[in-house]
């Protein structure tokens, strides 16, 4: 297996800690608001990912985390935690909020044959592990107390931008215009391990501490959590590119410095998906969910394979065009697909020439396991189907290659285009009329029983700047 690092900026020869196991982890969702589709591309490439190291006989073990407390509105320290954002916008509880959303993004992986990783765990069971690092680390002389804050001190370390090339200046989030700098802090990169104090007070989780009641910075669950369930080695760890500053940096410094070892050794990123107006975000508008993909008349898995036609290492421009080609292209393997099953399943003689297999497969891995090629390991599909060999050899190649792919190439199923029923839009839109109407009186509760009663029939609302938008769950 070759695979790009992004430590040394090298494609390298992969090589685990212990031989055939691979401790891997990935940084999970925030989940203040549905994942979007730029989101979901990195989840789907870290899925290929790790279903590769499967393929080529790796005993992988993946942890996720969830990120349900601070992760606030910048990567940086400032602004407001993003799951309080998401409690007040929809007038519930962060947990309610988190517990919604949590499930919202399991149910999009689940329709994009995204597996789940083996542990997966929200930041919130960990609050004890979080304390134990920051006290080390304080006890080590990388952490600082200053304004009831606790804060790691980045010039304790010898090389901090562990990711090298950008300028400080490029990687400063604590000096953009918007952003008041945090005058308690003693270098301009040092990072916040446990707020007690911050602007917004009221921050609605919050636990005692050594130091405090007060709550976790973003950066220290992915550290605490990873090495929970990996322990003190990492062989890979995984995040799109907008996680390699200041977040993975953060990681690696407070995670080295609290282990005095090195801790993970391949760190692969996955570049964002764009549209016209750049980087897909939830900030701006409406979110590109898979439920809209969906209502669109797409199945999710044409977005999964408009991913793979791509490098992850390359940025993608997403439109519903591009979507439309992807669309056609998957229909038609699919269907060629199919007809070489059926073909297989009337055939009389069911043995799988091996050597047939073997040599394909071999190509398969070689175009999989350089780097994750996952445009050369679908050209892959349509050279079997090309071959001269056996029907039945074609399915067990097809079949074999999908586990990686995920395409369902060889899975019946009803065709995508969903109808929505034209009395539920009806009743959708007068119900949205009404819940505006009670929102305008304050009436809250109302509002609140409007959207869970939508949501009881499959609907569910989003409150955009362009207002009230809905999509089937
Ligand atoms: P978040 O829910 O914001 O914590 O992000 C979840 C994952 O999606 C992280 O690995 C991000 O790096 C990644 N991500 C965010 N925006 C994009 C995008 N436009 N394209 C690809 N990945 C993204
Ligand atoms: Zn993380």
């Amino acid at each position: 297996m070759k695979i790009y690092n992004t430590l040394t900026k090298r494609v390298e020869e992969f090589k685990t800690n212990v031989p055939g196991k691979v401790a891997m982890y990935t940084c999970g969702p925030t989940v203040y608001h549905f994942a979007h589709i730029g989101n979901l591309r990195s989840y789907i490439c870290e899925d290929v990912l790790e279903k590769t190291l499967r393929y080529l006989g790796y005993d992988v073990k993946r942890v996720m985390n969830i990120t349900d407390v601070g992760h606030l509105s910048s990567d940086g320290d400032t602004g407001e935690d993003k799951m309080l954002k998401g409690a007040k916008r929809e007038h519930k509880t962060v947990m309610e909020i988190a517990k919604f959303y949590t499930d919202a993004f399991f149910a999009d992986c689940k329709k994009l044959n995204i597996k789940i990783p083996d542990v997966v765990e929200p930041a919130t069971n960990c609050i004890s592990e979080f304390i134990h690092m920051i006290e080390v680390l304080l006890e080590k002389g990388y952490a600082y107390k200053a304004g009831e804050n606790i804060y790691f001190d980045t010039s304790k370390l010898k090389d901090y931008y562990v990711f090298g090339k950008q300028s400080e200046d490029e990687l400063m989030v604590g000096v953009r215009d918007d952003v008041t700098e945090d005058t308690n802090k003693k270098n301009k990169n040092d990072f916040v391990l446990w707020f007690t104090k911050s602007k917004f007070e009221d921050q609605a989780l919050k636990w005692d501490s050594p130091w405090g009641v007060g709550y976790p910075g973003w950066h220290i669950e992915c550290s605490c959590i990873s090495m929970k369930h990996l322990g003190e080695y990492m062989d890979i760890h995984c995040g799109g590119v907008d996680n390699i500053f200041p977040h993975h940096t953060n990681e690696i410094a407070q995670s080295e410095s609290y282990l005095g070892h090195k801790w993970c050794n391949y760190w692969f990123h996955v570049h964002h998906l764009n549209d016209a107006g750049g980087k897909i975000s939830k900030s701006k508008g409406t979110i590109l969910t898979v439920s809209v993909v969906e209502q669109e008349g797409f199945d999710p898995l044409v977005y999964r394979f408009f991913c793979l036609q791509s490098h992850y290492r390359k940025p993608l421009e997403f439109s519903f065009d591009a979507l439309k080609n992807a669309n056609t292209a998957y229909q038609k393997l699919k269907k060629r697909c199919l007809e070489i099953k059926a073909e297989a399943e009337k055939s009389a003689d069911k043995t799988v020439n091996k050597e047939v297999f073997d040599e394909f497969d071999a190509k398969f891995k070689d175009a999989i396991g350089n780097d994750v090629n996952t445009s050369m390991a679908t050209t892959l599909v349509y050279d079997v189907l090309k071959a001269d060999i056996s029907a039945v050899d074609k399915l067990a190649l097809i079949e074999s290659f999908d586990k990686v792919l995920s395409l369902d190439l060889t899975v019946e199923k009803e065709a995508a285009a969903l109808k929505i029923d034209p009395e539920l839009e009806k009743y959708v839109t007068e119900q949205i009329e009404l819940r505006k109407a009670a929102k305008k009186e304050k009436n809250f509760a109302e509002a609140d029983r409007i959207r869970a009663e939508l949501l009881e029939k499959g609907v569910v609302l989003e409150d955009t700047r362009e207002g009230v938008k809905w999509h089937l769950a």
